[in-house]
């Protein structure tokens, strides 16, 4: 049996890596305005960045997490040797607590200069069971902005991500903002207390994994989707009405801007994000169109509490992941997946053998004039090379014969309008150019939402 791809795992074909490749550009682009840098941290990480910065408690830490062993420490385990606290590694699941790590090892937050923003890309890692929606690796990404306290911090990153899938191609009214307060260190322990009551009182009506949660992670039932779960659930104390008055003023003024911003969100008071860092404000963008049960395609707060934890100075600092593979569905599904994978701007043919070389030439030349060239490498007929051109979707055939060798000037053919013209190097490069420009035009009219290129 040939080998296959692991469960819940994806090879991104060409179609499939342009789009993910152009929401980047698109990230890049408009993160850029907001004054976002690129940082870049590895895969895996010290078991203990996650443990820490997520939280043991959580399903993310505590199922769905995937290990990290050198093959020698694997041996080691094997034979009932304990492992250094250094070889336990893991995959990382989610970016935030990679990064502030990162910001903390690095000094890159510190207290009394301007906010640090920082945004990042890549494939997250979680054991789950895979469906629509839901991968075992998949790629985010997500933004993080730390050493900002203030409620337009919380504001401008919401409007950042609203626009960001506006920019995308996802309409406004296609996508519902939740956003709550899950209060701070003041005012969370008593609602916490208080859910872990509820959940205790009401244990015959919730599921097992709900009842267990009351002593890990009471917080967490909000989120089990078992319909009898949600449904007594919305009995529980909600966190809205037992914020204290820094956390409601954090709060209101967070609504006012986003009101001021002309974004419409739905109070949620019962969301909760699955990770542990969060205080304060929590948002989470929903989508129908394209997904089912997994309808969230970005998410993220605050968590003021996080630096901390790895030995920072207080620090506030916010941020959001989106998931690239679900916007991917949700901008099928609204039929605004524009992707074009990119066409060759001219086709070098060679009219006979001798001919080869001075077409791989002139590929070379149009390549390094920053022209994207193609040619045969398989002993193709001029009739078969032509064809070829067209399948390929190049607008233009150049050909070099004995004729065109001897007088310097090619045959530059216009598949689209079937007319010929003998040019010069320069002056083909002139015309493909001058047609790079005009299309490029037609691309710029398509936005937002336009993914095609040239
Ligand atoms: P989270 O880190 O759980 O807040 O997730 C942020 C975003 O990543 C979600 O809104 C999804 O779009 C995406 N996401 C999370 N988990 C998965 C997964 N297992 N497969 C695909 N996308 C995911």
């Amino acid at each position: 049996m040939s080998l296959q791809s692991s469960r819940g795992t994806k090879d991104l074909l060409p179609q499939e890596a342009q789009a993910l490749v152009e929401m980047i550009q698109q990230a890049s682009a408009l993160f850029i305005l907001y004054g976002y840098q690129l940082l870049a941290t590895p895969h895996f990480e010290n078991s203990e960045v996650f443990a820490r910065g997520i939280g043991e408690a959580t399903d993310v830490v505590s199922k769905e997490m995937f290990n990290v062993l050198s093959l020698d420490a694997t041996r080691r385990l094997q034979h009932g040797e304990p492992l250094r606290a250094e070889e336990k590694m893991a995959l990382r699941p989610e970016g935030t607590a990679g990064v502030a790590r990162a910001v903390v090892q690095h000094k890159l937050a510190l207290p009394g200069t301007a906010s640090s923003k920082y945004w990042y890309v890549g494939s997250m890692y979680r054991h789950e069971r895979p469906q629509k929606g839901r991968l075992r690796e998949f790629h985010q990404i997500g933004v993080e902005c730390l050493g900002a306290a203030e409620p337009s911090a919380d504001a401008e990153l919401i409007v950042l991500l609203m626009q960001y899938f506006e920019v995308l191609g996802i309409p406004m009214d296609a996508m519902t903002l939740k956003i709550n307060s899950m209060g701070d260190d003041n005012c969370r322990p008593a609602w916490r207390a208080q859910v872990r009551r509820f959940i205790l009182e009401h244990a015959n009506g919730l599921c097992t994994q709900c009842q267990q949660r009351a002593d890990t992670n009471p917080l967490r039932a909000f989120d089990c989707k078992n319909p009898d779960c949600a449904r007594l659930l919305t009995q529980a104390p909600q966190i809205t009405d037992m914020l204290c008055d820094s956390c409601l003023e954090h709060y209101a003024a967070v609504k006012s801007l986003l009101t001021a911003a002309q974004l419409n969100f739905v109070e949620d008071p019962r969301l909760v994000r699955g990770l542990d860092y969060y205080t304060r404000t929590v948002f989470e963008v929903q989508v129908d169109a394209g997904l089912g049960a997994q309808n969230a395609i970005g998410g993220g707060g605050r968590y003021d509490k996080l630096l901390e934890m790895f030995g920072a100075r207080p620090t506030p600092g916010l941020g959001f992941a989106v998931g690239l593979e679900r916007i991917k569905l949700v901008l099928e599904a609204l039929g605004a997946l524009n992707v074009n994978l990119p066409s060759p701007q001219v086709f070098v043919a060679a009219v006979d053998n001798e001919s080869r070389s001075s077409a791989f030439m002139l590929c070379v030349e149009l390549r390094r004039r920053g022209l994207s060239a193609e040619m045969d490498h398989q002993h193709r007929s001029l009739r078969s090379q032509i064809k070829l051109a067209d399948r390929l979707g190049s607008p233009y055939c150049l050909i070099v014969g004995p004729e065109e060798r001897a007088q310097g000037r090619f045959t530059l053919r216009s598949l689209t309008a079937h007319s010929e013209q003998a040019l010069n190097l320069e002056e083909i490069v002139t015309v493909l150019n001058t047609r790079v420009s005009a299309t490029s035009g037609n691309t710029a009219a398509k936005q937002p939402g336009g993914t095609s290129s040239p």
